[in-house]
């Protein structure tokens, strides 16, 4: 049998065991990472949410449910550097290593030859120990045959989980589990669902498929997919993500006006290939996150057939991946870009049609200018400020 090779890895509330890390006098106290007074909580320990703590909550109320927690502050660049140790040791384990954020990944293991399972679970089980050892950093391990499942199960026993899920047993493996351990299936979503007497993975199975469609919606089939456990994604290697351009906008107010945010996003964009060539690259993929006031937030991306450094190849992806990721239209908090997909110029190497390298010079040209005016003098027609209220959409032509 084939053994499970697709590992998912989490860190177990990662900003307090960094500070834990630095300053053993906190383990095993109720203590959390976080802005004073107005701030948030970004990273509680699992003291602190045995005592109600939880992330994100505001500090006030925070200090309120647990008034004995110990306020830490961030550290600035201590995070990102454990962050980097922690991969660097997971890369010597295998060179197929996907860091997701600060404190989660994927790795595969196909590339190691291990021929069982329990030669995969050894090896794993060598990295957590490693990682304590070297970091003093607790790390919790979901070992399955996909990315979706073993994305489940490593948050499953946490902290310092160790979940394998042998090839073929992924069905049975998540039919007991609450629908909220689905990914994309918030708290509101398994209320919903609870109200329809679906509150387990397994009540999905027992439904004719005409009451799935209109209890889940279109995305029904996706996940009933989800719920039997199949997903192919690969796992995809640091150089593509290694280097990215990103931008973030965060709101003074929630918005929830489409034509504002994506005039927003692609001023972004505009923004984000000034960077691009100014570093003589070239990007591919687009993606467009986007985050609720309750910090719950979602994402989509697409790549070009080649990779560019124009704007405008972008623009047409913008609002069909601000319509793929904002599925809720609740107003939202916060919207980000990133360019990924990083690739060197070859201007060298390619002979680029005439028009294309005229509004290459045309872009360097404006590029310029913006430099010498200290700020963006010549605008994109997306940069203008609008001259009348747009006429009321007709209900549903967003989606
Ligand atoms: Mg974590």
């Amino acid at each position: 049998m084939t053994p499970p090779t697709i590992v998912h890895l989490d860190a177990d509330a990662f900003f307090v065991s960094c500070e834990q890390a630095r300053d053993p006098a906190l383990r095993g106290t109720k203590c959390a990472v976080g802005g004073a007074e107005r701030g948030i909580i970004s990273s509680a320990s699992y003291e602190a949410r045995a005592c109600g703590v939880y992330t994100p909550m505001p500090t006030r109320r925070a200090l309120r449910v647990c008034p004995d927690l110990i306020l830490v502050r961030h550290t600035a660049g201590l995070y990102g550097r454990v962050s980097r140790q922690m991969f660097d040791l997971c890369e010597s384990l295998t060179p197929l290593v996907q860091r997701n954020s600060i404190d989660e990944g994927y790795l595969d293991l196909g590339p190691c030859g291990w021929r069982t399972a329990e030669e995969v679970a050894a090896a794993v089980r060598g990295l957590q120990a490693r990682l304590w050892a070297q970091l003093q950093i607790p790390v919790s391990f979901g070992i399955a045959r996909n990315k979706l499942v073993a994305q489940i199960a490593s948050k499953l026993r946490k902290p310092r989980g160790f979940v394998v899920v042998l090839p073929g047993d992924e069905t049975a493996f998540l039919a007991p589990l609450p629908l909220g351990k689905l990914p994309g299936v918030g708290a509101k979503t398994e209320a919903a669902l609870a109200g329809h007497g679906l509150r387990l993975v397994r009540d999905l199975f027992g439904r004719p498929e005409a009451e799935l469609a209109a209890i889940l919606g279109p995305g029904w089939r996706e996940m009933l997919a989800q719920a039997r456990g199949e997903d192919d994604r690969p796992v995809a290697t640091e150089e593509e993500d290694a280097k990215s351009y990103s931008q973030q906008e965060t709101f003074g107010a929630d918005i929830g006006d489409f034509a504002a945010i994506e005039r927003v996003a692609k001023g972004m964009v505009d923004g984000l290939m000034v960077k691009v060539r100014a570093d003589g690259k070239r990007v591919r993929t687009l993606t467009v996150k986007v985050r609720y006031p309750d910090f719950s937030q979602a994402s989509q991306g697409r790549s070009l057939a080649a990779a560019t450094d124009l704007e405008a190849p972008f623009y047409p992806l913008v609002p069909v991946l601000l319509r793929g990721a904002w599925r809720s239209r609740r107003p939202l908090r916060l919207v980000s870009l990133k360019l990924s997909g990083v690739e060197d110029d070859p201007a060298q190497l390619e002979i680029f049609a005439a028009a294309e390298n005229k509004r290459r010079r045309l872009a360097g040209v404006l590029d310029r200018l913006n430099r010498a005016g200290g700020g963006p003098a010549v605008k994109h027609g997306h940069q203008l400020p609008e001259k009348r209220p747009a006429p009321p959409a007709p209900p549903g032509n967003l989606h």
